[in-house]
């Protein structure tokens, strides 16, 4: 192969994780999302709730209709986080580029680094190995002799799944016969189209490429075409969402609020988590940003720039201000969010750094005066800064007022 890349996927991902920490649930459906009283979708299913026709973004109580005897369950997403980057860090030792799609997902280019190894097939049940021994969990492992052909091969035999496409010919072999959905370039809208002009499968797309031209026009045909015939020169180009540029947390409520003395205090929480996962990236932000959507479903979103900082108090000051100028109408998600993020800031000392170590920090009595008002433990080793415990705290809060 000229090009080798490997297509890494976790199996039921955030599922896998709660059942591996939990050996109760195995051999049960395990929904991860929302609690079925609540509003929300399915962020992820193990396989056995999929055999119950349970999938990702469904809505939770469509989930609780197929299957009320799932355990249903709100995600650990710092957990996960922490997972994530246990996975990353096994498989960047194999790649000379890595591209994460996704917490659990990614593409390697091994090309130069699969010449220490036998052969492309020694290093893929490599990864797999050391991801199962380090993690307790069980990923998918396609490589192919491009990003199309790893992905397909690391659907063709998931879960726990491993094969290979190494060249042109067997991926056209293998895809031939297929639904054109699985052409990277088809979505849901497109393969609509075509299907509408008899053109369902690979094979249609191949024996139809003057009537594609004509449908979608030069560029998007091309590219289809191409893939279709297996041609796909896609570089892996380095991507790792955790760089990325900004940082938010927001949460829907079971019940729209109207009351925006509440908010406030959810945003004091919401400024806490997104004070802790700077602090851990060692990242300092510059824009604050402030979500809303309300119970009409709409959504705005406003922002203030300020001096570079990772102080959850003085985020959660500015989305304060924020808040107070928006419309008050009930609300059915808040968000709040740290834009234009860098490592690279020379602190400046401030007021709060020269603060004595054993004076209460802006944040600490904010939470005080929360614990005092609703009568609850809101401490961080309480909380474990989870968005479930957010979600938790928040609902009996809302329960409170
Ligand atoms: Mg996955």
């Amino acid at each position: 192969m000229k090009r080798v890349i490997v297509h890494v996927d976790m199996d039921a991902f955030f599922a896998s994780v709660e059942i591996r920490d939990n050996p109760k649930l195995k051999n049960k459906p395990v929904v991860i999302g929302a609690m079925p009283h609540e509003r929300g979708v399915v962020s992820t299913c193990n396989y056995i709730a999929r055999k119950y026709g349970i999938h990702s973004a469904m809505n939770i109580k469509e989930a609780y209709r197929l299957c009320p005897q799932a355990v249903f369950m709100h995600g650990d997403y710092e957990k996960y986080r922490k997972v994530s980057a246990q996975l990353h860090h096994i498989w960047e030792t194999y790649a000379d580029v890595t591209e994460y799609i996704a917490c659990d997902e990614g593409y390697l280019d091994v090309t130069r680094s699969v010449k220490e190894f036998r052969s492309p097939e020694e290093l893929g049940l490599l990864i797999k190995a050391r991801v199962k021994a380090e993690t307790g969990l069980t990923c998918s492992v396609g490589i192919g002799y491009s990003k199309s052909a790893a992905k397909t091969a690391s659907e063709e035999r998931k879960p726990d799944g491993f094969f290979i496409i190494p060249d042109r010919e067997a991926y056209c072999e293998l895809i031939h016969d297929r639904d054109i959905r699985v052409i990277f370039g088809i979505g849901k809208r497109t393969a609509e189209k075509l299907n509408g002009y008899g053109i369902h499968k690979v094979s249609d797309i191949i024996a139809s490429q003057k009537q594609i031209m004509s449908l979608l026009g030069d560029k998007h045909a091309r590219f289809i075409i191409n893939s279709a015939l297996g041609l796909d020169d896609r570089p892996v180009i380095h991507y790792d969402a955790s760089d990325a540029k900004s940082l938010s947390r927001e949460m829907t409520f079971q019940h729209d609020q109207r009351n925006f003395t509440f908010l406030q205090d959810v945003l004091l929480l919401l400024a806490r988590n997104v004070d802790e996962r700077l602090k851990t990236r060692g990242l300092y932000g510059r824009t604050v940003t402030l979500k809303i959507t309300y119970g009409d479903m709409k959504s705005i979103t406003r922002s203030q720039t300020c001096e570079s900082t990772n102080d959850g108090y003085e985020i959660y000051k500015i989305a304060v201000e924020l808040l107070r100028k928006v419309k008050r109408q009930p609300v059915r998600l808040l968000g709040l969010g740290m834009q234009n993020l860098s490592k690279d800031y020379i602190r400046q000392l401030t007021f709060a750094d020269l603060r004595q170590d054993n004076t209460e920090s802006g944040m600490e009595q904010g939470i005080r005066q929360l614990e005092k008002r609703y009568g609850m433990d809101l401490s961080l080793e309480k909380m474990h800064s989870s968005l479930g415990y957010i979600y938790e705290a928040v609902e009996k809060m809302a329960a409170g007022i």
